[in-house]
Order: structure tokens, then sequence, then C-alpha cells
């Protein structure tokens, strides 16, 4: 089904094939996809999505029309599906719609420009509740709200599908600069990163360990919301019972390790920095999505130097993290150089450059050694515990 012709003012009564059609009755927790119909359900859907700045037709024609004052637009994708990309049993729909719009905005904010407008498409089991469609759309709405004031969805489809997944396209502009990639960088510039490291990815770590009940399927879901959300009404508990026991332990670990659950769930991006690093001299950026290291050695293979990071930054990074959550502890090292997910922004600067605040230095850029481009730490290549060497054929393992 195509929403972008769907009314947002259609009424849930006036819905085509809605069995409800003609009668009065209200909204209940209880609706589902299949049971008021998709046009109902984007009416409910849609007054709750942010505004962009940027639309000059928006939702409710056949397509948007999103103005690029640059003359060129920014454009990427990202899809997250229930399994490989998250468990319905951790994340709640408010945190899907954030993390879905926060990774999308970040890979604009990586290219120096300013997001404009998102479009998003959703594939959700038939038992979905309107209820959890609705957090979705907050979410996105209040990620852009927060990160990105004047950023909205001007478009989108809602399908049907045996797994949750969201589609979300993001667009930005450059505002006349030139855009900001990987393969910039030159010997002597600083290394710097604007955003948390290693929050994400210990948040991810804890949930593993922590979050999942003997009682979790093989595959990691809980029984029964493999294919769709798990039926918990949080506000008044009357589902108390059935809530799976990995919700009951990813609610007890978020709740005890809030600083890295959230910033694996629900991360944020530090999505001005990226205009501002453009405008300040950038020569290479990207956002942390695969942990620091592999993507240092992304700029390092396209810019064809080496990236050394600092010791004594990493060690401070470290101590952050331990300040943030002390059940961290010795791990926190490993976790700034090698948890992905924290959409934080990286970037190279020339010598001389005054880089914006969000902005601290923790590395410098070298000669390739040999032509080969590395990343080292403290000089030296860094091996995870367990004996991966990461450094090891940059330029076969590193897309
Ligand atoms: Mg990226």
């Amino acid at each position: 089904m195509d929403t972008r012709g769907a009314d947002p003012q259609l009424s849930r009564e006036d819905a085509p094939g809605n069995p409800r059609a003609g009668g009065q009755a209200a909204a209940s927790p209880e609706d589902t996809l299949a049971s008021v119909g998709e046009v109902a359900a984007l009416a409910r859907i849609f007054p709750r999505l942010p505004d962009a700045d940027a639309a000059l037709v928006g939702p409710g024609d056949d397509a948007a029309v999103v103005a690029a004052p640059d003359g060129r637009f920014v454009v990427t994708t990202d899809t997250m599906i229930h399994g490989p990309d998250f468990r319905l049993a951790w994340s709640t729909p408010h945190d899907l719609g954030w993390k879905a719009a926060v990774t999308n905005l970040s890979d604009v904010a990586a290219m120096g420009a300013t997001p404009s407008a998102l479009v998003v498409a959703i594939a959700a089991p038939l038992g979905t509740t309107v209820t959890a469609l609705e957090g979705i759309a907050d979410g996105l709405r209040d990620a852009c709200a927060a990160l990105s004031p004047g950023t909205g969805v001007v478009g989108g489809d809602l399908s049907v599908s045996n797994t949750l997944v969201l589609a979300v396209t993001a667009f930005g502009d450059l505002a006349g600069r030139a855009p900001v990639l990987r393969s910039g960088a030159r010997p002597g510039d600083r290394v710097a990163v604007a955003g948390a490291l290693g929050l994400a990815g210990a948040g991810i770590a804890k949930l593993f360990a922590e979050g999942q009940s003997d009682a979790s399927a093989p595959d990691g879901l809980p029984p029964g919301t493999q294919h769709g959300l798990p039926k918990v009404v949080p506000a008044t508990g009357r589902q108390a019972g059935i809530l799976s026991p990995d919700v009951a332990a990813g609610r007890a670990v978020r709740a005890a390790h809030p600083a890295i659950v959230e910033a694996q769930l629900a991360p944020v991006s530090p999505l001005a920095a990226g205009p501002r690093a453009a405008d300040a001299g950038a020569t290479a950026m990207l956002d942390v999505s695969d942990g620091l290291v592999l993507d240092a050695g992304r700029i390092a293979v396209a810019s064809g130097c080496s990236l050394e990071l600092f010791h004594d930054a990493i060690e401070a990074e470290g101590r952050t993290l331990r300040e943030l959550d002390g059940s961290i502890g010795g791990d926190a090292e490993d976790f700034v150089l090698c948890g992905g997910e924290d959409h934080s922004l990286l970037a190279t600067f020339p010598p001389g450059a005054t880089l914006p605040e969000e902005f601290r230095v923790i590395g410098e850029v070298r000669e390739g050694e040999d032509g080969h481009p590395r990343v080292t730490v403290g000089g030296r290549a860094y091996v995870r515990p367990g004996g991966w060497d990461p450094f090891d054929d940059w330029n076969g393992a590193i897309g």
C-alpha cells in the first residue's frame, strides 16, 4: 500500500475496508493493523509525524516535493530488521523510531550536510498494535525535534510482513559546502571525535549478558515474539502477566545501566557538529557505526594514510565510560575502540584548523607505512582479547 496518497485527515470511520466503518468506536490499545485496516492506522500515525521545514509538498499527495536550496542533495538509506538489527524484547516502539531516524541523520551529518527530510517505510505483522506504530512515529518525531529541529517526515509506506522492518531514507542539504568524504585525510591532520565512544557497544554487551532469560528461543528472540511486537501494555500493566521473560530482563538491565543501554537503544548523535566540522575545514569524516578502529580504518584506506589513536586519549575515553557505568571495568578501552552504533562523528582536521567545540582530539594522521594504511593505538596495532587483529589485511577486510 502506498501511504503517500493517504489523507491524514481521513477518519478511521471513513476508512474503506475498515470492519468498524460507520461505527464510533474510540481508539483502543487492542487495535491492530489487521483490526482497523491500513488507512485508519495511517490516519492515526500521520498527525504524529514531524513536519519538515523543507517540504514544499508534504504527505498527502502522490509524492513529496522537498526544497534543495544548494542545488544538490545528500541522500542515504538504512534498513532495520527485527532479529538482525533489533529485538522487540529490548527496544520499545519509540526506541525503534528514534534509532531509525538517528542512524540515517548521522550519515547525512557525516557528509557535512544538514538533514532536511525523511521518508519512512514500515512493514509490520498484521498483529502489530496501532499503539506500537504510533510509538514508532513518536520516536521519529522526538529524534528529529531533539537532534535536528526542522527535519521531518515527508512520505512513506506501510506494508505487511511477517517480520517488522523499518526502512528510512534521509535527505540533506550542503548549503554550498563541499561534501566531506572519507578520502581527504592527509598526514599531519588531527583526528577528532564528537559524541560518545563505546557506550552503545557496552550497552548491547550488557543486554546480551544479562537481558536474556533461560526461556529465550535458540535464535535469542523470546518465544512468540519472532514475528510480531510483544503484547506489552506498560501504561496499565494490565497484561503484565504476558510479558516475555526477556522483556522483563531487558527492562531490568535498562534500569540498572541506563547510560549505556539508552545509548544502544536510542543513540544520540551530535548532528549539528557535522556541518560545523565541514565549515572548519574537515578533510575526512564519517559516523562511527561499526567501531572506532574499524571506521578509522575506512578513512585510512580511503585516504591512503595511517591513523594513530593516542594511547592517552583512549585511556581518557575509557575512564569516561567507567565513570558513566562502573560495571564496565577493564573492558572500557575495548568498547571505546571496537564498540559500534554510537553514531558519533569521526573527522580529520588540517593543522591550524579551529575545531568545533563538540570535537576532542584523539589522534593524528600519519604516512602509511610502506604505503600500507593502518590504524594504530599508541603506535602499536590493537589486538582484541581473543586474538583477533583488526589490522590484518585492511584492504580486504574493510568495505
Ligand atoms: Mg555511516
